[in-house]
């Protein structure tokens, strides 16, 4: 087992881990970033960005190249592609164990960011790569001129169906209450594309089908009545919950298990920073992951700083 020692060993290579490594690389302090996947997180995924600031439109895996690039520049070292075995953000060092490598940290940034939440119903499980996927990107192409629908009323599935009728002969939007949430933009995209149709206040009660997902039954959340609704495909977009396996607990999170912080991203363990989706916030975008990773690099690096002058 090799043991390697960093300053600042951030958790998650996307974009609020790639600012955190630019901005602590930049702080002279060495620097790792540690994934369980490729570097580039969730926003890879991503068709297009419209929201960058500097970029009218920019495709999602080519923005987090570009973030990749420039961390790069200040000499990070990456890890992608890594299996945890065990984090212990209390002792001294931080310690992060991967299969093969023992990583010593003095300050560790998590930015694990956040996976899609489960409708937890019955055939979710059992049709999942077979019609039940949670990646319009990844997955469109195989729906050409068939009918699908999405659950959810946010940001994700709205924009994930526009997406989805590139290829589908029809969308529908299954929302359990008869009002969006995703921004008014989108919204109005939604309602003026013609191959999507909304089936408000419905819940998806269970999804059903033989090798594939052929049907879904639908409760109607007023009326209390049942209905089905046939289907090729079901993309669920309910949100999101929280990358903590490994060190729940360790830290203070909230009842959804998103992490604590205060204005410096600061946890309630000396040392430990959380930043992006992971962590408790009221806006989850590219811009403020990056925004929250580059102020808990200055905040790590004036940490590290302090341990040396106690040191001396
Ligand atoms: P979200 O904003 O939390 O929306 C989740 C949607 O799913 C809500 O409409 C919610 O209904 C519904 N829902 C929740 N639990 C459900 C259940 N058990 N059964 C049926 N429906 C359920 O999640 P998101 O769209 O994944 O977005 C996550 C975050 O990323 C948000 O902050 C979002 O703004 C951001 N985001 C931004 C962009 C962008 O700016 N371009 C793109 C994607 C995501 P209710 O409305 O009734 O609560």
């Amino acid at each position: 087992m090799q043991v390697k020692e960093f300053d600042v060993v951030i958790l998650g290579g996307g974009p609020a881990g790639l600012s955190a490594g630019m901005y602590a690389a930049r702080g002279n302090v060495s620097t790792a970033i540690v994934d369980i996947n490729m570097l580039g997180g969730q926003p890879s995924n991503y068709l297009d960005l419209e929201n960058y600031p500097g970029y009218s439109k920019i495709g999602g895996y080519e923005l987090m190249e570009k973030f990749e690039e420039h961390a790069d520049k200040f000499g990070i070292q990456k890890f992608a592609m890594q299996e945890i075995k065990r984090i212990d953000l209390v002792s001294n060092p931080k310690v992060i164990l991967t299969n093969d490598i023992e990583f010593h940290a003095k300050s560790i940034i998590i930015a694990t960011g956040a996976s899609p939440m489960k409708l937890g119903i019955a055939g979710e499980l059992e049709f999942l790569g077979r019609g039940v996927s949670y990646c319009a990107v990844c997955d469109a192409a195989f729906y050409k001129d068939k009918v699908v629908a999405v659950v959810g009323g946010g940001n994700s599935a709205v924009e994930e169906s526009i997406y989805l009728t590139k290829f589908a002969s029809k969308v529908y939007i299954v929302h359990r209450r008869d009002e969006l949430r995703a921004d008014k933009i989108i919204q109005q995209r939604a309602f003026n594309n013609d191959k999507i149709e909304m089936i408000w206040n419905s819940c998806v009660r269970e999804i059903k089908g033989q090798d594939t997902v052929s049907s879904l039954t639908l409760e109607n959340m007023k009326t209390g009545e049942f209905a089905e609704l046939s289907v090729d495909g079901i993309f669920p977009y309910i949100g999101i919950c929280p990358n903590v396996e490994g060190f729940s607990g360790q830290i203070s999170q909230d009842k959804l298990g998103f992490i604590m912080t205060d204005e410096t991203m600061k946890t309630s363990v000396d040392g430990v920073y959380a930043v992006g989706d992971v962590r408790v916030t009221p806006l989850r975008q590219v811009i403020t992951a990056a925004s929250d990773g580059a102020i808990a690099a200055v905040y790590a690096v004036r940490y590290i700083e302090s341990l040396k002058e106690i040191t001396v």
